[in-house]
């Protein structure tokens, strides 16, 4: 799609803060963070919302998960938990048609935890 703007990000012709790219997926921080670490996890192909998956997309959304796994222990969030959220469509309050998992966390990391004082 030539006006999609994730796309474009993952063709690289729009700029954005790429944390892990493989052949299939590219992960990137979103510009309007809702904590600490939020990132968009989303397939080079273009695929509107979770609504258009179809069965051969399986293997692609099955990876997108392992992926989240990976950036969570890469971004040390794995053990203070996550969340992993796909909105759908306008009423689910998806903005960019083109499927995205969201990937927040960071709450509560060992910094936060880190008052003087306590053990
Ligand atoms: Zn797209």
């Amino acid at each position: 799609m030539t006006n999609c703007l994730f796309c474009k990000i993952v063709n690289k012709e729009s700029p954005a803060e790429i944390v892990y790219e493989n052949d299939k997926i590219v992960a990137f921080k979103d510009t309007h963070p809702q904590a600490p670490l939020h990132l968009l996890i989303v397939p080079r192909k273009h695929i509107p919302s979770v609504e258009h998956l179809e069965i051969e997309d399986k293997e692609l959304i099955g990876e997108l998960f392992l992926v989240a796994q990976r950036i969570t222990r890469e971004q040390g969030v794995a053990k203070t938990g996550y969340k992993l959220v796909f909105n759908v469509g306008k009423g689910g309050g998806q903005i960019i048609e083109h499927l995205h998992l969201h990937l927040l966390g960071g709450w509560g990391s060992e910094k936060e935890r880190d008052i003087p004082g306590m053990p």
